[in-house]
């Protein structure tokens, strides 16, 4: 695009364009090829005698005049003593009131655009164009030749057309189109968006309102005071999210030591892995809380402000000392060593109490024996029943769980299943005991 019209300097002919390289070849150029067009020639000689003038005189004259001010002006600068400051006004009130007439004002005029598009909005579209005049009286244009903007003449070829808003005049290549959903968007304030009618807007997406250049650009002055406003500054928003990191460290971190204590005190309900990849995660996550908050820091101050400076350097002391104190001291996790001593003293702990509570199975079981039941068809019959029995299926099910919610890292959820699964396999097991007993009775009734 650039190499098709590229923007010319120099000395150029303003007939084919050419770069002659300096006025004198310019104007006998032009003498030569372009004689038939004398005002242009003569236009061109007045301006560039004028310039020549210009930049002589600067050198004689007015330079002359300027280094005299100068040396005038450091005399004084050396002379002079410091002055007491002179009578001072605020003018601050007198903007400020000028100000709020004129925002007052501007706010008036769009809140009267807006209203007139809702209208708009809830035109149907029989007589559409008459109805338009009844909310908005357009001007009479029997009197405007030229187009307002851009002063184009109006013929059979350039009609006129009238703004939808204000009612006034302009060219088709004036006008702006405001597409109804943009409308819509508009008029509906944001905290209702969620909940807008979209029926009036169906079927007519490719519709759009013609509005002049005034109207469109004061709408669109509403729109960025309004986003704005919702725009918070840069290290409130740096700032919330450091917030919400932290927060989610911190159930991290909870979690972290739940599972420390779990795994240090022999249980299985998490492995080694988990802790591990929870404490990577956390590690993570801190490192990008001390990136946020070392931002925080650096951001620029437009303003000098001690408190703002303040305020950026106490949120970086604070992170800083957050992770030191807080994460860089959580406790290291037991080697797949020790946590194989730790698990099996547990076992050893576990079984016993298990032998000291299960008294009564046992002898139930020895019971069984001695009256001569064989074990092993025992076993067989538990076996058989293993494939089809609910418990059975509803154990592997939620072992199957406990895989996807831990390889998901959702380890809430592997506490909450693994506490489900030790209460099926309860369950379980006392349903083999009564099995059990039941079958020796059937025994006992058979001998
Ligand atoms: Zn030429
Ligand atoms: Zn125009
Ligand atoms: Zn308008």
């Amino acid at each position: 695009m650039a190499e098709a019209n590229p923007i010319q300097e120099g000395f150029l002919c303003p007939i084919c364009h050419k770069d002659l390289r300096s006025p004198k070849k310019l104007i006998n150029h032009f003498q030569d090829l372009h004689s038939e067009e004398q005002d242009i020639l003569k236009s061109i000689k007045d301006f560039y005698g004028k310039a020549k003038k210009k930049i002589l005189k600067l050198d004689d004259q007015d330079l002359e005049t300027f280094k005299n001010e100068i040396t005038l002006e450091n005399l004084y600068l050396e002379c002079s003593e410091p002055q007491p400051p002179g009578c001072s006004t605020s003018h601050t009130d007198f903007f400020k009131s000028i100000r709020r007439e004129r925002l007052e004002h501007q706010t008036a005029e769009t809140n009267k655009l807006v209203i007139r598009l809702d209208k708009l909005l809830r035109l149907d579209n029989t007589d559409r164009k008459q109805q338009e005049q009844i909310l908005v009286a357009w001007l009479d244009g029997t009197t405007v030749n030229r187009c307002p903007s851009c002063a184009a003449t109006f013929n059979i070829a350039r009609r006129q057309h009238h703004c939808r808003l204000c009612g006034s005049i302009m060219c088709n290549d004036c006008s702006v189109f405001l597409s109804f959903e943009r409308a819509q968007s508009i008029v509906v304030p944001v905290q209702n968006l969620g909940i807008t009618n979209k029926e009036g807007t169906r079927g007519r997406e490719n519709d759009n309102f013609r509005i002049c250049s005034h109207c469109s650009d004061m709408l669109e002055q509403r729109r960025i005071v309004q986003a704005e406003q919702m725009m918070q500054p840069i290290i409130t928003q740096l700032y919330a999210h450091l917030q919400k990191l932290k927060s989610q460290v911190d159930s991290l971190v909870e979690l972290y030591q739940k599972m420390y204590a779990s795994l240090t005190s022999g249980e299985s309900t998490f492995q080694l892995q988990d802790a591990q990849s929870l404490k990577a995660s956390i590690g993570t996550k801190a490192e990008t809380i001390d990136t946020i908050s070392k931002k925080i820091c650096s951001l620029p101050i437009l303003e000098p402000n001690p408190k703002v400076e303040m305020l950026q350097n106490s949120i970086r002391r604070a992170t800083s000392n957050y992770i030191k104190d807080y994460l860089l001291t959580l406790p290291p996790l037991p080697s797949i060593k020790e946590l194989a001593a730790i698990k099996e003293n547990r076992l050893l702990r576990v079984s016993k109490e298990d032998n000291e509570q299960n008294v009564n199975t046992v002898k139930i079981k020895r019971v069984t024996v001695t009256t001569g039941w064989s074990p092993s068809s025992l076993e067989n019959s538990v076996q058989s029943d293993t494939e089809s029995d609910p418990l059975m299926e509803q154990i592997n099910i939620v072992r199957n769980y406990i895989t996807q919610a831990r390889s998901a890292q959702r380890f809430e959820e592997v506490v909450a299943l693994e506490e489900n699964l030790r209460m099926l396999k309860k369950a379980y097991r006392q349903n083999q005991l009564a099995k059990t007993e039941e079958t020796k009775e059937n025994n006992y009734q058979l001998q």
